[in-house]
């Protein structure tokens, strides 16, 4: 049974995701230990647990440990199963962080799955839908597989109550992806969500978007939900280039003004912009497992996170893959895998 450290890097749930999809794909048992030990509440919280869950059931394993707060857990898979899959956080834990977990080795199954997830959609720390839906999705599908998304509900922080459904058609090998070139963008649009808020929150985030990246009036949408699907609100901004879409996005919260929202998105954007890479921060640290199955691939991106070189440190725990991270200028790396 392979040991795994959950304090190693920077100790978060991402060791724990990595891991569990990595055991399915690759047969081994694991015992994890020190889970989460580098966050403020440490163990197992509502959304890991459902992530266990989900990956038991994908793949019929045996389980201790599983329980919230939980530092210690043993994972011993059978065969993924393909097939049609309910997941409920019960919370407004991340869906997407479930799919994380369960979506590697669906994706290379013998079969299609079809999954829905229950929990929160929009959510700061996680991949928000649309980031999921078209920035994430479109490089997997150059990979070879077919995944679709569709959002049912929207789902914020602290309510929950969203809804998503994944499609997968996976594919039996990866093939490697290659994103070094085209990072200028093409095309920058804007959205603000308000569920359940007031118009001018929206309007005021967009106001100081559209200044400071020089948008058109019709680059700006500002989208009302239900106040059902609320209280939320979330600011996107989708930079089209060559290759690749990045969604920047920045979310209000109780007690947080609008101009702030704006702010730390034009931020993001602009350090983004700037640094002229195909792939931002985040893209980064989730492309890496599904290179890893593909055993080759690289791509340029920003200085990469913490977050990136704790997923490296797992999956080569796993995988016969080795990763080299060269930092080529300020504010760019180029990431390769290969076997
Ligand atoms: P925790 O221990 O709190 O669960 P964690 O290790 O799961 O933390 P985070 O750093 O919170 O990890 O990140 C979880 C995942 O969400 C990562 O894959 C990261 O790329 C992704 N993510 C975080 N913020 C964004 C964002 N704004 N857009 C897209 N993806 C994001």
């Amino acid at each position: 049974m392979l040991t795994i450290d959950g304090s190693i890097g920077e100790g978060g749930g991402q060791v724990l995701r990595s891991s569990l999809a990595l055991a399915i794909i690759t047969g081994t048992p694991v015992r994890l230990v020190n889970i989460r030990a580098g966050r403020p509440k440490p163990g197992l919280q509502r959304q890991h647990l459902t992530s266990v869950e989900a990956a038991a059931t994908i793949s019929g394993a045996t389980v201790r440990g599983a329980a919230i707060g939980s530092r210690e857990l043993t994972f011993q898979p059978g065969a993924v199963q393909p097939g049609e899959y309910h997941f409920a956080v019960g919370t407004a834990g991340s869906a997407s962080l479930v799919l994380q977990t369960v979506l590697p080795p669906l994706l290379i199954a013998n079969a299609a799955s079809r999954l829905t997830v229950e929990g929160g959609t929009h959510n700061s720390h996680a991949p928000p839908f649309d980031f999921f839906e078209r920035s994430f999705l479109p490089l997997i599908n150059r990979m070879g597989a077919h995944v679709e998304a569709r959002l049912d509900r929207h789902g914020f922080y602290p309510r929950g109550g969203g809804r998503l459904h994944v499609n997968i058609t996976p594919a039996t090998e990866l093939a490697p992806l290659h994103l070094e070139e085209g990072g200028a963008a093409r095309r920058i649009r804007s959205t603000a969500v308000v569920a359940g808020l007031p118009r001018h929150i929206a309007e005021r985030e967009l106001k100081l978007v559209r200044t400071a990246l020089d948008l058109n009036p019709d680059a700006l949408t500002i989208r009302e939900l239900p106040p059902d699907q609320g209280p939320g609100n979330v600011l996107l901004i989708e930079i089209e280039n060559e290759h690749v879409t990045e969604i920047i996005t920045s979310f209000g919260s109780r007690g947080v003004r609008a101009e702030s929202v704006g702010h730390s998105a034009i931020l993001e954007a602009k350090n983004y912009l700037t640094a002229n890479v195909p792939i931002g921060e985040h893209l980064a640290d989730q492309l890496l497992l599904p290179l890893a199955l593909a055993r080759s691939g690289s791509f340029v991106t920003l200085p990469l996170s913490r977050h990136g070189t704790t997923n490296i440190e797992v999956i080569e725990m796993f995988l016969p893959v080795r990763f080299e991270v060269d930092e080529i200028g300020l504010k760019q790396c180029r990431v390769k895998c290969g076997s």
